[in-house]
């Protein structure tokens, strides 16, 4: 993983080897290519906000951080993305501090917390966890673990009396999303999902000119994700930590864009799966297309898959134009276009944005953009995806 940083921060272009066998999931979401330094836009788009489609959950009041001080946050699983996206985000926060660490492997303790600077006080494994609640140290638990763990520490986290940011997916099901939901609700803590790229600006820009019709009516999406998926032993292929396989992992960014583009909830859902490595996803999905109808009448067609690269795009078709972004959900790199020219911003990094996001929604004690509903709305559709593939037939939703 070091040849990996080394890459990256020269910003290089060669092959690396990357800790989960091969160079393809890293290769993928590192996907950097030279930004200019200044912001520019279209002649004919200004910036704006984000749009949210986000439901408002129970309010938690921010009881003891009114004053905006830097929010502690303790990561749970310290693997890939923990090390070398949310640990370097943090120290990018100007709302958020790196305050404690819970893992299982000792040898991780002694690197973290001399790195970090983190006390003995604030490192846990999973046995004490639960004793994190009487640390004032630490207000936020970043659940960074395999997704069958998601909701076991979510709901902990919350029972602990501390606020709850969750990697993707939300879970494995959309009863557990309810579950986590529900904990986090009678704790009166707040619950988001990391939905990174919805602090990323070219996404930000591409909802703006969704909802303000800048290109006239919406009426087809195009959106995909995938990559080559490589170390065949890693939990990404076991059906009970993953879930699932490439649409849980990565073909929920696709699905996310469709719904944050049409701030819709999909109506109807028909999909299909192809598997051609029998043995390497046995428990999880290799391949899947499916297509998505909106209540407005929007259609997307979607894709995912684990089995090759090159998957990457999310594309509006309207009826004045297009826009869209390809590639669209790396951690940089992301290239806006539209039938009317270029969409250039400097990235920043998503997940210091992301979590100062949330930091202001507990400080200001405000529903995040990506609360717990988010991850409950994708795994919604998620399910209904892997139901159309079961039963060869379109799913309608309510
Ligand atoms: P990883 O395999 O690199 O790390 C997982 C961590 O969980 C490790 O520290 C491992 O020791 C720990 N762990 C505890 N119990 C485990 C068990 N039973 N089996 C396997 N590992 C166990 O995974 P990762 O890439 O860091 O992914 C963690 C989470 O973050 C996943 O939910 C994933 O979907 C999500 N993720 C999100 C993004 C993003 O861009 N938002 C990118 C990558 C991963």
């Amino acid at each position: 993983m070091d040849t990996l940083l080394a890459w990256l921060f020269a910003g290089g272009h060669r092959k690396i080897s990357a800790d989960r066998g091969g160079e393809t999931r890293e290769d993928l979401l590192m996907n950097l290519t030279p930004r200019p330094n200044r912001r520019r836009f279209l002649s004919q788009i200004t910036a704006g906000a984000g749009v949210s489609t986000a439901l408002p959950a129970r309010s938690a009041k921010a009881d003891h951080h009114g004053g905006g001080k830097k929010l502690g946050f303790a990561l749970v699983g310290l693997g890939s993305l923990s090390t070398n996206q949310i640990a370097p985000g943090l120290l990018k926060t100007k709302h958020c501090k790196l305050a404690g660490i819970v893992t299982g492997t000792p040898a991780k303790e002694k690197v973290w917390a001399e790195k970090y600077g983190i006390p003995e006080s604030c490192i846990y494994n999973y046995e004490n966890f639960d004793s994190i609640k009487d640390n004032p140290d630490i207000d936020v638990v970043y659940v960074v673990l395999p997704n069958s763990m998601h909701k076991e520490y979510t709901i902990r986290a919350a029972e602990a009396g501390k606020h709850v940011l969750c990697e993707k997916p939300m879970a494995n099901s959309a009863a557990d999303c309810e579950a986590m939901i529900a904990a986090c609700q009678k704790a009166n803590r707040k619950l988001a999902i990391g939905y990174r790229c919805q602090f990323e600006p070219h996404h930000v820009e591409i909802m703006r000119l969704a909802r303000e019709k800048s290109f006239g009516d919406m009426k087809i999406i195009e959106a995909g994700f995938g990559f080559k998926i490589g170390n065949p032993d890693q939990w990404r292929l076991k059906a009970d930590l993953a879930g699932g396989g490439a649409l849980m992992d990565v073909g929920i960014y696709a699905l996310q864009a469709c719904r944050y583009l049409t701030g819709e909830e999909p109506a109807v859902i028909s999909a299909m799966e192809a598997k051609t490595d029998l043995e390497k996803f046995n428990e999880v999905d290799e391949t899947i297309v499916w297509s998505m109808k909106f209540p407005s009448g929007v259609l997307a067609n979607c894709n995912t898959t684990y089995n090759f690269s090159g998957v990457n795009h999310c594309k509006a078709s309207c009826s004045n134009g297009w826009f869209g972004l390809d590639p669209a959900y790396g951690y940089g790199g992301i290239t806006g276009k539209t039938s009317k020219g270029d969409l250039k911003f400097e990235s920043g990094d998503q997940f210091a944005g992301e979590m100062d996001d949330f930091a202001k929604s507990i400080n200001e004690d405000k529903e995040s953009r990506v609360a717990g509903e988010e991850g409950l709305k994708d795994l919604i559709a998620i399910e209904a995806i892997y139901k159309s593939i079961r039963t060869g037939t379109p799913v309608k939703l309510s």
